[in-house]
């Protein structure tokens, strides 16, 4: 779908795959004016296919498309496009006993106006892309280990933070790179401002279970991206008896709940991965052993029950497309 200023949205269409034209001055490629979501479409056992809550996506690519600048695409489009394409590829949405696996769905907004002054871009183009993806975890779930950047962060307040805009990934890759030199797998990154606050690893939210039974979170502030999957878990966990917090938890509560026994478990979740425990943070300087528990697998499998079909879709999150 085109955008163009002045005239709206325009010339919906199905294009086979391929690679797109772009002029060299295509103002995306200097200055990356462009936003994204990623969200899966899964086969249930009956043979239909279903996408989960993508409403919600909707909805972030238009905060993400007011922070960059962009046009905000109607729900209604956004929706329709995920339909057309998964219902014309539909035989590519893996067959449902093959367990975790789907078809992942790729969203993008870009830029595409050639001229090399800095403005917002008078035409957009709008592309939905999609890739057969199998369990996050080859051999089953395992636990990751983390860096904790003392060189990088990832967002300030007033920044991009809380959209999903390629910039903030492209920012984070040094970092990424600096956790693999310390043969960690992912990064933890703390705020920009004191460096104190824990906020989220490079494409993931994080969770803290406590001895008492609580899951902490931390709050999303303007420089976390608002996970789909987070807001889920905080729903799930509290029909599973879990007391749930978001609040705003530091370094050092992690280090020395960790030490103390209070924080009993660590996990992450998104869309891709859905969630992943953490086994092992460490930093320049040092490093801890974090325990694993069951919680992140219970939330995990009831997440994944309703994904899958397994279970009733009592909160409405599941959106029929074939
Ligand atoms: N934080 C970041 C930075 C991410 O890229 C993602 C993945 N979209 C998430 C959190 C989790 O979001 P979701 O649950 O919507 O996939």
């Amino acid at each position: 779908i085109d955008w163009t200023h002045g005239e709206g949205w325009h010339d919906a269409g199905l294009i086979p795959y391929g690679p797109i034209q772009m002029d060299p001055a295509a103002a995306v490629l200097h200055y990356a004016q462009e936003i994204f979501e990623g969200l899966k479409a899964y086969r249930h056992a009956d043979g239909s296919v279903w996408s989960f809550r993508p409403e919600a996506n909707a909805a972030r690519l238009a905060r993400s498309a007011r922070r960059l600048a962009l046009p905000e695409l109607p729900e209604e489009d956004f929706l329709a496009s995920i339909d057309l394409l998964v219902k014309t590829d539909q035989a590519w949405v893996p067959d449902h006993a093959s367990g975790e696996s789907s078809l992942y769905l790729r969203p993008f907004m870009y830029a595409s106006e050639s001229f090399l002054g800095v403005r917002p871009s008078k035409t957009v183009r709008y592309l939905l892309i999609a890739s057969p993806v199998g369990p996050y975890f080859s051999g089953g779930v395992k636990p990751v280990s983390i860096w904790l950047s003392s060189t990088y962060t990832r967002a300030a307040l007033g920044g991009t933070g809380a959209a999903k805009c390629g910039g903030n990934y492209a920012a984070g890759l040094a970092a990424q790179l600096e956790a693999e030199a310390h043969g960690c797998e992912q990064v933890c990154f703390l705020d920009a401002a004191e460096h104190r606050w824990v906020e989220e690893l490079g494409g993931m939210n994080i969770y803290f279970v406590t001895k008492d039974g609580t899951l902490v979170t931390p709050t999303v502030s303007g420089t976390i991206l608002e996970g789909i999957t987070r807001s889920s878990i905080l729903t799930l966990a509290g029909e599973l008896g879990l007391k749930v917090e978001e609040r705003p938890i530091s370094i050092d509560e992690w280090r020395a709940g960790v030490a103390s026994g209070e924080i009993t478990e660590v996990f992450a979740c998104g869309t891709a991965a859905v969630i992943t425990p953490l086994g092992a943070l460490a930093w320049e300087g040092g490093e801890l052993e974090i325990p694993t528990g069951e919680v992140a697998m219970k939330i995990r499998q009831s997440l994944l029950d309703i994904q899958y079909g397994r279970a009733e879709d009592t909160h409405g999150w599941m959106r029929q497309l074939a």
